[in-house]
């Protein structure tokens, strides 16, 4: 794809482009863009670029973003009009990518750098997708495992789509995934559905999340309830679904219990005391309907959204270039 040697060693090799959706990350950027040159200088490339989108920041990030591409040709850094979320950095970041093979990082180096050799050569050994597995979790919160762990067991339960689980957003991708994953329509972008959703030849290497280097973790637990609501509703069915059997359960019930209360009364005669099972019956369906039409309305939400047809993120700025010449605009 690429001709010219603009960055990296001489010699041929893929062009690689990592993406990093950046979000309050001013104090770990430059370390971030020190270890990665270094990493990336000592693989067999032909050339690479570091896109670096700034997801409305708060911070710094921006101005160490710029500083960056000033002295540094390879990066390119988009800032957002506000705060879009990671799932629209990273599209915005896949979108703009140039490179044969697009990695995709954190950007507060609990993804090490260092692991980016092992991914190329498992692509170079035909692999279309490498994801990076956190072997532990032990930089996570008590609560949040616990919480990730019934996450992944019911979408596993709901869902066709397998997600490895412990795959973050960690990934290495063959230009091919990487157009299928551009050319999906939707704005209620579930990456890590995302990526198995589209295929291709997978595989898993394991890696040891670093702590996180400044900055503090983006993710309330409101957010990650979000997060998990958004997955299985972009990828499962079955919430909308499971209504009509719970409905074909207690309609036999009732049955049930009606021909029970009718022979009862035919037998022993009436008897008015009744008010707990009214009370409770009445109740319980209450719930029931409750429940059902939240879930509908999960799935009208979503729908609304996607077909407002608003555009997933809004670029207010942008330095660097891309490699090719191809003009850009948010
Ligand atoms: N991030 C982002 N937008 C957000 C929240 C986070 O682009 O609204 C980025 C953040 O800068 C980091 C990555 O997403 O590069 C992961 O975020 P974080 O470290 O907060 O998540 P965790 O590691 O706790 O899963
Ligand atoms: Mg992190």
């Amino acid at each position: 794809m690429t001709d010219e040697t603009v960055q990296g060693e001489t010699g041929r090799g893929p062009f690689l482009s990592v993406v990093v959706p950046v979000y309050n990350e001013g104090e770990a950027l430059r370390s971030l863009h020190a270890r990665l040159t270094a990493v990336l200088g000592a693989m067999p490339l032909s050339r690479w670029e570091i896109v670096l989108v700034d997801d409305g920041s708060r911070d710094s990030s921006f101005e160490v973003i710029r500083d960056l591409a000033a002295v540094d040709p390879a990066v390119r850094g988009f800032r957002f009009a506000r705060n879009f979320g990671k799932e629209a950095g990273m599209a915005a970041g896949l979108r703009a990518a140039a490179g044969d093979v697009v990695v995709l990082m954190d950007g507060d180096l609990q993804h090490p750098p260092e692991l980016l050799p092992d991914m190329l050569a498992r692509w170079r050994d035909g692999a279309q997708m490498v994801t990076a597995v956190r072997r532990s979790r032990q930089t996570d919160p008590t609560t949040r495992r616990l919480a990730s762990r019934m996450f992944y067991w019911l979408f596993h339960y709901v869902s066709d789509v397998e997600i490895p689980e412990g795959a973050g957003d960690f990934r290495l991708f063959d230009r091919a995934v990487v157009n299928a994953i551009n050319s999906l329509p939707e704005r209620n972008r579930f990456m890590k559905g995302i990526t198995s959703w589209v295929g291709f030849r997978q595989v898993l290497i394991d890696f040891e999340p670093a702590e996180r280097v400044g900055g503090q973790s983006a993710w309330p637990f409101l957010r990650l309830f979000k997060y998990a609501l958004d997955g299985i509703s972009a990828f499962s069915m079955v919430p909308l679904r499971v209504w009509s059997l719970i409905g074909l359960a207690i309609a036999v019930l009732s049955v049930v219990y009606g021909s029970w209360l009718v022979i009862r009364t035919l037998i022993w005669g009436i008897d008015v005391p009744g008010y707990a099972s009214l009370m409770v019956a009445g109740l319980f369906m209450s719930g029931i309907q409750l429940i059902s039409l939240g879930a509908l309305g999960e799935y009208i939400g979503r729908i609304f959204n996607e077909v407002k047809g608003r555009p997933l993120y809004i670029v207010a700025d942008q330095v660097g270039k891309h490699p090719a010449g191809v003009a850009e605009d948010g």
